[in-house]
């Protein structure tokens, strides 16, 4: 791949909870569940959605990404590549998946480690 990621992220030491539920919720309160996953890169983040989209689109009739208001992006990508760049510049990323059945609501919050001093990256090359 070749965009390149803006690094605040980097900068300021992010990394995201990943959240999935069934209702629409607010960052306030998923600050207060344990996440389904901890990612710590923008590309682990944006294959974690990927993966977690492609795992319920069986009988998925709509896929939305959602990307942060105002992150300019200038490439235009895949749905996947815009989420990683979204992440990267530190935003949150979230989508919603609708079934034949009902919908799925999918997000990642950003923290930086005085939002959450709880998860460490120990390795950052690990994507
Ligand atoms: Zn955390």
């Amino acid at each position: 791949m070749s965009i390149r990621l803006p690094s605040q992220w980097h900068d300021r030491e992010m990394h995201w909870h990943a959240h999935r539920s069934t209702t629409v919720t607010t960052t306030k309160l998923r600050r207060h569940h344990t996440p389904t996953a901890v990612l710590y890169t923008p590309a682990g983040g944006a294959t974690w959605l990927a993966n977690t989209i492609a795992a319920h689109s069986t009988d998925a009739v709509a896929v939305e990404w959602g990307t942060p208001w105002g992150v300019l992006i200038d490439t235009p990508g895949s749905d996947r590549e815009r989420g990683e760049y979204a992440l990267a510049h530190g935003g949150s990323v979230d989508a919603l998946v609708l079934t034949t059945t009902g919908q799925l609501y999918l997000y990642l919050d950003p923290y930086n480690p005085e939002q959450c001093p709880e998860h460490r990256p120990q390795d950052t090359s690990v994507v």
